[in-house]
């Protein structure tokens, strides 16, 4: 049984970003793999054992209440030492950061992303296309951006992707995403493993171990081809 843990739904799904807790059952399921979502509420202890971790995007408020209680809880941080993978989307990624800025204060993230966020000038809102950076990924990715933080890299973390359409980390428009470890996380919503079917599969093979076949689904690469013309 494949577990796939959507962490904080109640604060972080505010962008339909559920949909890839759902895509990766949906993906393991047409394979005839059993996979079943767990929803952890927040306030709620995050187990580390689960084999692949969600979390979506959320409003300013709601996600500083995300923080906290990753930070508390620490079943997350010891899923990622365990090389557990865990895809964040937008203000998912900002809280995994090292801090990011919400409700005009400055809040402490969790530190699995070496990574700051400080507001935008303008909200980000639109397409987003880029040109994947990491190894396994070979088709663009496509998703929709909608945000006001502006999130500067550190060291440690590499952009998941370069833009070719869009604003992506920061307006300086170059870079999307990050990853470090077995965490990858980007802005895109769509959600983004319905609209990426390549990314989806990465994350079930790094949450299996297993080699997958790709499968056929006219209907996603339609999509895809109506996102990226
Ligand atoms: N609240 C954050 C921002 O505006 C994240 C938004 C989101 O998750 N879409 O930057």
């Amino acid at each position: 049984m494949i577990t796939i843990g959507l962490i904080l739904p109640d604060v972080l799904g505010t962008y339909g970003d559920d949909g890839n807790a759902l895509v990766l059952r949906q993906r393991a399921r047409m394979r005839g793999l059993d996979a079943e979502i767990v929803r952890i509420g927040l306030g709620e202890p995050v187990p580390s054992t689960f084999d692949v971790y969600c979390l979506g995007g959320g409003e300013d408020t709601a996600q500083i209440l995300a923080a906290e209680h990753l930070i508390a809880d620490g079943g997350l941080q010891r899923a990622a030492s365990a090389g557990r993978p865990i895809l964040a989307i937008c203000a998912g990624l900002q809280v995994l950061g090292e801090s990011f800025q919400a409700s005009g204060r400055t809040v402490q993230g969790v530190g699995l992303i070496d990574a700051t966020t400080a507001p935008l000038t303008q909200r980000a809102i639109g397409e987003v296309v880029t040109t994947p950076r990491i190894e396994g990924l070979t088709q663009p990715l496509t998703g929709f951006e909608n945000h006001m933080g502006a999130t500067v890299l550190g060291d440690d973390a590499s952009p998941l992707g370069s833009v070719t359409r869009g604003v992506g980390n920061s307006s300086d428009g170059t870079s999307e995403g990050a990853v470090q470890g077995s965490v990858i996380a980007t802005y895109m919503h769509g959600p983004v493993l319905a609209r990426n079917p390549e990314l989806a599969d990465l994350l079930l093979t790094r949450a299996t171990g297993l080699a997958l076949e790709p499968l056929e689904l006219p209907e996603v690469e339609q999509l895809r081809k109506e996102r990226l013309s």
